[in-house]
């Protein structure tokens, strides 16, 4: 496994329309350019670059080998990274409006159900939690509301021997279909949303996550993996503004999680024997087994395109560069290992062909989504 990282310009909004720009393609392909109107050009190059006019359909095509392969057994962690403001909860999300343009995690839902009919010799099911994780708290965002307000479920992190990590007392709802799939994740964003008065506000400063456990069972044999999608707090430095009291004390506790995330990952990077799953990091003691040896990784580096946000553009590029340098260990090898032309890959590789050229993914019913 390894960690691929991912880059996302996000386009000018329409109300910046003035602004000028300081990032820009390359010749070189998934490069970009950052250049302010003083200063000497920079490039960086990634696994991928996805520009302004990118759109979600783009992205989900190219992170829809990594849900793959948690369905054949890996661990996947896949964070969305960056300033807030620059599109991560569009990424992860997708946008609730007029138009309709769903994020990751839908289509990751959508996507897991429609590989699962495919192979029929094969028995996958799945579970699903959300969690929030604010200023070092967890919050069960699919447990009932009663629960949710009440301290006496608290969720604790445990170490299994094996080495995964477990979350006590957290809710996981398992799932039959991709509608109910839908309806309950739809609920935990809700549930994220409603708790806090300034909600936008708020939302910048935690870490929400979503977990899929998925249990795979063909003949007497079977596998376990997890699939975690997040969509990390903003990784903007607080200390730099004039943030008081609570702000301030978020900002701390943001600027902590990501920094022990950037730890844990230059620690994988320089291949120490210890690596630092910090004890006082939630995040990192949750997201550990997604990121060690075994497992796949993929980071989506959000940036503005304003030259005014280039200070935090940089920070954001550089810590997501030293990241692509590192390679986790070994690829693992496919827990299933068929003959190229067994029967059902050959019939599932023509049923595949024909709903892709049909455009059946395309009619999964995207529009009556996110309509309440
Ligand atoms: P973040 O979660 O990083 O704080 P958001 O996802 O909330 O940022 O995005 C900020 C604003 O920019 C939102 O209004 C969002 O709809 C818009 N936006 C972000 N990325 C895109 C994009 N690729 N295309 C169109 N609008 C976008
Ligand atoms: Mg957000």
């Amino acid at each position: 496994g390894n960690i691929r990282v991912f880059c996302r310009v996000r386009p000018l909004l329409s109300s910046e329309q003035q602004g000028r720009v300081g990032i820009v393609a390359t010749d070189v392909p998934n490069q970009v350019q950052v250049s302010s109107s003083g200063g000497k050009a920079r490039n960086y190059l990634f696994d991928k670059v996805f520009h302004a006019a990118s759109l979600q359909d783009d992205v989900f095509s190219e992170v829809e080998p990594i849900i793959r392969s948690a369905m054949d057994g890996s661990n996947v962690c896949i964070f969305a990274y960056g300033q807030t403001g620059t599109g991560k909860t569009f990424t992860m999300v997708g946008f609730e409006g007029s138009q309709d343009c769903p994020g990751i995690v839908p289509r990751t839902l959508q996507q897991l159900f429609f590989d699962a009919s495919l192979d029929t010799t094969v028995e996958y099911s799945f579970k699903l939690s959300m969690l929030e994780v604010y200023r070092g708290c967890l919050r069960d965002l699919l447990a009932p509301r009663q629960q949710q307000q009440s301290s006496s479920k608290r969720q604790e992190i445990l170490m299994a021997g094996s080495g995964s990590t477990e979350i006590e007392n957290l809710t996981e709802i398992p799932i039959k279909s991709a509608s109910q799939a839908r309806y309950l994740y739809r609920k935990g964003v809700r549930s994220r949303s409603t708790c806090w008065t300034t909600a936008n506000e708020t939302s910048s400063r935690s870490h929400c996550l979503v977990r899929i456990n998925i249990t795979c069972n063909y003949g007497k044999q079977s596998h376990a993996s997890k699939l975690w999608l997040v969509d990390l707090g903003g990784s903007e430095r607080f200390f730099k503004t004039q943030a008081q009291g609570q702000t301030l004390e978020e900002g701390k506790a943001i600027n902590a999680s990501l920094s022990a995330l950037g730890d844990v990952i230059s620690a994988l990077q320089r291949k120490q024997p210890h690596i630092p799953y910090s004890r006082n990091s939630k995040l990192t003691q949750i997201l550990r087994d997604c990121l060690g040896k075994d497992s796949k990784a993929l980071m989506l580096v959000h940036v503005s395109p304003k030259e005014e946000d280039l200070g935090e553009t940089t920070c954001s590029l550089g810590f997501a560069s030293r990241a692509r340098a590192i390679h986790l260990g070994r690829d693992i090898s496919p827990v299933r290992s068929y003959s190229l032309f067994s029967p059902f890959i050959v019939l599932n590789s023509f049923l595949l062909w024909i709903s892709r050229a049909q455009g059946t993914r395309e009619q999964l019913a995207w529009p009556t989504f996110w309509r309440r």
